[in-house]
């Protein structure tokens, strides 16, 4: 479904939401926006939007005076042999769904606006990049750094609202803001989960009911480490095999890792510390899914020892 630039009325709140695609109008609408006085927070999405994009627009609202979010599936993020060609799409219903939150602006540009013939520039977060999905998908990062520094230069924002589901691009993004002296501030939202404990992500279309059960494998592994960590377990392997062997217990997973690494340098740990970032990638059937926990010692545990 194409969308030219149009409007979107809302009756009951007498909101109207804006849909864009061309990247020189939308800078030209925050610039206006910028000198009216008001704050922008960015919400960037490939779309396919569920609770945990519309989560990371609340608290984008709740900040700001006008929301934006974007809607793109970047190619430049996808290897060949990836997803790409299948990711899911729903413009109508992610139109409906933006309103609802009450989004002011979707910027929704095509592939040929973003990466026009010519097109010659790529932004490399280099050290933590090389940890984790970084491994199994060469290239990744750069393609989402590169996307987030134009989203940020086309629309403007005072800030910008990222999920910590995806705890890896958060860490790259805000390191890249701070590298390039970028002028946003970067707000990382807790991950939202459906009732059964899964991760809410546009890639969940694609598992059986069968897998759905196996997926729900992941956030359970979390909480296994949770527990083995609060009943004393330090060695970071013996959680790692536990974790890896509870995960394999289950119908067509396949592991691409369980890493247990320090939250800021995302460098591999053999002893946990106070804080631990636990972070999962796993096929389950056709599907590649990721999640993460980071494990807090308990203040007062820390008070009694001393
Ligand atoms: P995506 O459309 O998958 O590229 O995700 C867009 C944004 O939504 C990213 O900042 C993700 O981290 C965030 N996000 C995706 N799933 C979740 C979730 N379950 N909870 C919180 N944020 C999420």
């Amino acid at each position: 479904m194409v969308v030219k630039q149009s409007s979107f009325g809302d009756v009951t709140t007498g909101v109207t939401m804006e849909v864009i695609e061309s990247p020189a109008k939308m800078q030209e609408r925050a610039e206006a926006l910028r000198l009216a006085g008001h704050t922008i927070s960015l919400v960037p999405t490939m779309g396919f939007l569920h609770e945990g994009h519309l989560e990371l627009m609340r608290v984008g609202k709740k900040h700001s005076d006008k929301l934006i979010i974007s809607i793109f599936i970047n190619p430049s993020q996808f290897a060949p042999n990836e997803d790409l060609g299948r990711y899911p799409r729903d413009t109508k219903g992610d139109l409906e769904k933006a309103r609802k939150v009450g989004v002011d602006f979707i910027f929704y540009p095509s592939v040929q606006e973003m990466y026009p013939e010519g097109y010659q520039t790529n932004v490399r977060v280099k050290g933590i990049t090389r940890h984790l999905c970084g491994i199994s998908r060469p290239g990744h990062f750069e393609g989402v750094t590169t996307v987030v520094a134009k989203l940020f230069n086309i629309t403007k924002p005072h800030m910008a609202v990222f999920g910590q589901k995806d705890f890896q691009q958060l860490t790259v993004i805000s390191q890249m803001v701070i590298d390039l002296n970028m002028d946003i501030q970067i707000v990382g939202v807790p991950t939202v989960r459906d009732p059964d404990g899964l991760a809410t992500s546009s890639r969940n279309k694609f598992l059986s009911r069968e897998e759905r059960i196996s997926a729900r494998s992941l956030k359970k592994s979390l909480d296994l480490a949770d527990e083995m960590f609060r009943n004393g377990d330090r060695d970071a392997r013996v959680i790692k095999k536990a974790l890896e062997s509870f995960i394999l217990r289950h119908p067509h997973t396949e592991i691409d890792y369980v890493t247990l690494c320090d939250p800021v340098t995302l460098e591999d740990i053999q002893t946990l510390t106070d804080e631990t970032l636990v972070a999962l990638a796993v096929r389950v059937g056709t599907t590649r899914l990721i999640d993460n926990c980071v494990l807090h010692r308990d203040p007062d545990q820390i008070i009694s020892e001393n």
